[in-house]
């Protein structure tokens, strides 16, 4: 079932969230629960802290909107190198109707665990690393309108 997304200026969006401890069924369902609002939204990704969730983990699907589902949910990410730096536009689904162009790096990796608890590390470059890099500042208490670009 989709959650409510929660919306800026809510205060759940500003808090540092906690590292998930627990890989049990509760988080496996709220994973569930998380893209279930970002495909209702519709969105490509979304923190746990827009379903007023202060844990560290995300959903993502880059590509749903082109093609078939391919969810990926991120526990514990960490970026732990970024190369290059791109500015684009970015939206939120905490914050409707506002694009914001914003300089990311163009590519990042990131160590995460996966729902079972296993750690896993990767490179991931367009759409996927701007996302990425959003989602993970949700987790920081931070979003896209602080990185607004000087115009
Ligand atoms: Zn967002």
């Amino acid at each position: 079932m989709p959650r409510a997304v929660v919306l800026h200026p809510d205060p759940v969006l500003r808090t540092v969230a906690v590292p998930v401890a627990r890989f049990d069924e509760a988080l496996a369902r709220l994973a569930e629960e998380m893209l279930d609002t970002m495909y209702a939204a519709p969105g490509r990704g979304l923190a746990a802290p827009q379903v007023g969730v202060s844990q560290r983990l995300f959903v993502m699907d880059a590509t749903w909107k082109d093609g078939p589902r391919r969810p990926c949910v991120f526990v514990n990410p960490e970026i732990v190198a970024g190369e290059g730096r791109v500015t684009g536009p970015e939206a939120c689904l905490s914050i409707p109707g506002r694009t914001v162009q914003v300089e990311r790096d163009a590519s990042v990796t990131v160590r995460w665990q996966d729902l079972g608890g296993a750690a896993h590390e990767a490179r991931f470059d367009g759409f996927e690393a701007i996302c990425i890099q959003h989602e993970t500042d949700h987790l920081d208490g931070v979003l896209c309108i602080d990185r607004e670009a000087e115009a």
